[in-house]
């Protein structure tokens, strides 16, 4: 049996990804800035799918801008918003890389920074965000679900903060959109990124939200696409498959977080079985597809190698490129001791996996667990 439970690393294409963006490299091939027929039929589709991606999102079409993913919509997001010497960002310790190392290329250029922790089920506190914001902040950013441990972070509440202190509040959506509901009104956020190979579309296009109204500096300088806010010619086929996956996930999304929810539900009962097992994350401010652990005595990488062996792709806490290999700054943060964060792993399912899939990851975790610490 093959299964593939690393869905938070990247996701298959779907069947409506697939079939929207082949039609649109066939059909759609011409320059959305040409002014013939091909160049106006493939406008027609920019501008459709710009409207899919913002209702999708509760956002107006002219609030959404494409990227090359969820890196370029962080970066741009972060350093436009607070690439100003002198200023202060609030962020978490508990970030993807495209955002800290965003943090660190501004603190640099003397920006700066300060990060929140995590509790230990990796959730940061609305109380200590008020305490970090200063008389010269200009940004808070902080992830709506973490990749590693699926923590979903009271965003709404935090966006609240930001607002009545005058700061633009960003954050990298990209573990969430298309797995929960996220509507950007009702959030209160001023921008938002998101990827589409995180939900059924193919690597290399993203979006950015910026909410109408915020003054936005282009992050790259061109030909003027995207309303003079992000030139080069657009990807017209990633950008159709992104909104025909977005749009299609979010329509699907009550029962697919049921269906998704109950199979990780299953995974988290039936590992806990294992001893010297934890789950990692928070139990209930989770996203429906993460579950997330750590083993006592047991090294990570080798515990992915041995998952492949028997034919289960999964992941480890994200290698980081410090002294510390396999020490995951996000379970760090969360205080668990590097024995116990060596030991880490992710499954990451979606609406793809079967029930049957599970069961067989069940079949297998335990005697991998045992062999591992035997050695
Ligand atoms: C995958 C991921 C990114 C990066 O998105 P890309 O499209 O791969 O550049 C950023 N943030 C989070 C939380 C992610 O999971």
């Amino acid at each position: 049996m093959k299964v593939y439970a690393d869905n938070a690393a990247t996701t298959k294409m779907s069947k409506i990804a697939l079939d929207t963006m082949m039609d649109a490299i066939e059909n759609g091939y011409g320059n959305p800035s040409s002014l013939h027929s091909l160049g106006r039929d493939a406008r027609r589709l920019l501008e459709r799918a710009r409207a899919q991606t913002a209702k999708a999102l509760g956002a107006k079409p002219e609030e959404i801008f494409f990227t090359s993913g969820g890196t370029e919509a962080n970066n741009w997001a972060i350093k436009a918003a607070a690439d100003k010497q002198g200023g202060h960002v609030v962020s978490t310790s508990i970030e993807h890389p495209a955002v800290l190392n965003c943090l660190k290329y501004l603190e640099d250029r003397r920006v700066d920074i300060t990060y929140l922790g995590a509790n230990q089920s990796g959730l940061v506190s609305p109380d200590e965000l008020v305490r970090a914001i200063r008389q010269d902040t200009t940004l808070i950013t902080v992830m709506t679900a973490n990749n590693e441990v699926g923590t979903i972070q009271p965003i709404q509440a935090m966006a609240d903060i930001a607002r009545a202190h005058g700061i633009t509040f960003h954050t990298d959506a990209v573990q969430a959109a298309g797995h929960i509901q996220i509507d950007v009104k009702a959030l209160g956020v001023d921008m938002l990124s998101i990827s589409g190979h995180k939900f059924g579309a193919p690597r290399g296009v993203g979006a950015l939200y910026v909410r109408k109204g915020l003054k936005l500096s282009p992050f790259l300088h061109g030909g003027g696409q995207e309303n003079g806010a992000r030139s080069g010619t657009e990807n017209t086929p990633g950008i159709c498959a992104l909104a025909a996956a977005l749009a299609d996930s979010v329509s699907r999304l009550p029962g697919s977080i049921d269906k998704v929810t109950n199979m990780r539900d299953r995974l988290i009962e039936g590992t806990l079985k294992i001893p010297g097992t934890c789950l990692t994350g928070d139990r209930d401010m989770r996203l429906p597809g993460i579950a997330s652990f750590a083993f006592d005595n047991v090294d990570g990488e080798r515990l992915v190698m041995m998952l492949e062996a028997a034919g289960i792709c999964a992941s480890s806490g994200s290698a980081c490129a410090s002294g510390r290999e396999n020490v995951s700054h996000v379970l760090t943060a969360m205080g668990l001791p590097d024995e116990v964060n060596q030991g880490s792993l992710r499954l990451s399912i979606n609406e793809n996996n079967t029930d049957s899939e599970i069961e067989y990851i069940l079949q297998k975790l335990p005697g991998i667990v045992e062999r591992l610490r035997d050695l």
